[in-house]
């Protein structure tokens, strides 16, 4: 696949964000750099989620701030202060962002093809006969070209992330992010999903993935992040993380996992 655009780069600068009284980002630093795959490991309840949602926009931050390509996601720069930019602006924003759920999330009462061309047609308004072929070559890609024209109710759980994948990848975005895309899958689909992750990675595009799949972030990690209770302890190539943490919660941690 062509990546016509550039691959974005990430800053987190001290996140912090609190559901209430419940404190679940204390402070999070950290560097995406273009076209790396980060891949981010941690308990359940470390704050995972929270943080990819944030990189979209998706949670607001109670404190610090997130920069794709040095543009604070949801606010603007001005007079040396941070505005809350508005909302049509950050949808904007976010179109250039990939994002890949847990559960797919597809429409169910769309075809695969719908599905994939639903976004570039009406956030981006981009030229339908455009949009379809570019939708047909990413189907092809993810390895679905025949299924263009069933509902996801007639695929299996590995087809449907992957139709996931391609309608992300029809926004043409700079970064995609993935929560957990092979956890709701039963064991055996698991490897035809990451084969698709690791395809794009291939291809340059910026991935921040978080997972359960330690094979995965070894084999395919530039950086692989370990996030416990609402931090980072420790971030590093995969040689460091899985064979030689600096850390002792990491080494107990990841030696469990794997
Ligand atoms: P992870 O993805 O690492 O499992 P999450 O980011 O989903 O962790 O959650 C971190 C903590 O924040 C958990 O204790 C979770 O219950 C809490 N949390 C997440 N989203 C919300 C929310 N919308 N309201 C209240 N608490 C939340
Ligand atoms: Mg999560």
């Amino acid at each position: 696949m062509s990546t016509a655009t550039l691959p974005a780069r990430v800053d987190i600068v001290d996140a912090r964000k609190s559901f209430g009284t419940l404190e679940v980002l204390k402070g999070v630093n950290l560097t995406v750099k273009p076209g790396e795959v980060t891949v981010i490991v941690g308990p359940s309840g470390s704050g995972k989620s929270t943080l990819l949602r944030a990189i979209n926009h998706l949670e607001a931050l109670s404190a610090g701030y997130i920069a794709v390509d040095g543009e604070p996601v949801g606010y603007r720069l001005r007079g040396g202060k941070l505005h809350e930019r508005r909302e049509k602006d950050i949808l904007a924003t976010r179109t250039g962002i990939g994002f890949v759920f847990q559960n797919f999330n597809l429409f169910p009462h769309l075809t695969v093809l719908e599905n994939v061309v639903e976004a570039p047609l009406v956030a981006q308004r981009r030229n339908r006969q455009e949009v379809t072929a570019k939708a047909l070559e990413l189907l092809d890609r993810v390895g679905l070209a025949d299924k263009a024209g069933v509902y996801p109710r007639q695929l299996s759980g590995g087809q449907q992330q992957r139709v996931a994948i391609a309608r992300a990848l029809a926004l043409e975005p700079r970064i995609v992010l993935f929560d957990e895309p092979t956890s709701a899958l039963d064991p055996e689909l698991v490897g035809e999903v990451l084969d698709v992750v690791r395809d794009l990675a291939s291809t340059g595009t910026t991935l921040v993935v978080v997972t359960h799949e330690m094979g995965f972030a070894r084999d395919v990690a530039d950086t692989v992040v370990f996030m416990d209770q609402g931090r980072v302890v420790e971030s590093g190539p995969p040689a460091q993380l899985f064979g030689n943490p600096r850390e002792e919660r990491t080494r107990t941690s990841l030696s469990k996992v794997i």
